[in-house]
């Protein structure tokens, strides 16, 4: 074996934790977001009470809208995500909403 062969290998195993890193991050930063039209799931109700829980249900909430045009980042009551989080916030009631989602309490935002 010469230096040029170890030198080669080394290239190539270097090559390949590469490109399992960048694959690895990639899956980190899909996971829980918006890709390809499917809306990232909402539904984490860890310290909602039932009161909202109620809210959200009468108001029938869903991660995604069957309108385009009425989506919770359209409507004046959406809270954007915060510190890379994939769902928003909505103030008409607690809990998690996608960028996607919609409501009977759809409210466009002023042009
Ligand atoms: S009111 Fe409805 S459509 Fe508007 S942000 Fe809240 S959940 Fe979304």
């Amino acid at each position: 074996m010469n230096a040029n062969n170890s030198s080669r290998r080394e290239f190539l195993s270097r090559l390949g934790i590469g490109a399992l890193s960048i694959g690895a991050i990639a899956a980190v930063q899909a996971c829980g977001k918006s890709e390809g039209g499917a809306a990232p799931k909402c539904d984490d109700m860890t310290g909602v009470d039932d009161a909202a829980k109620a809210t959200r249900a009468s108001l029938k909430y869903v991660d995604k809208s069957a309108d385009p045009a009425k989506t919770c980042s359209k409507c004046l009551q959406y809270s954007a995500p915060e510190g890379g989080a994939a769902c928003g916030g909505c103030k008409l009631f607690k809990g998690p909403v996608s960028a996607d989602g919609n409501c009977q309490g759809f409210a466009p935002k002023p042009a």
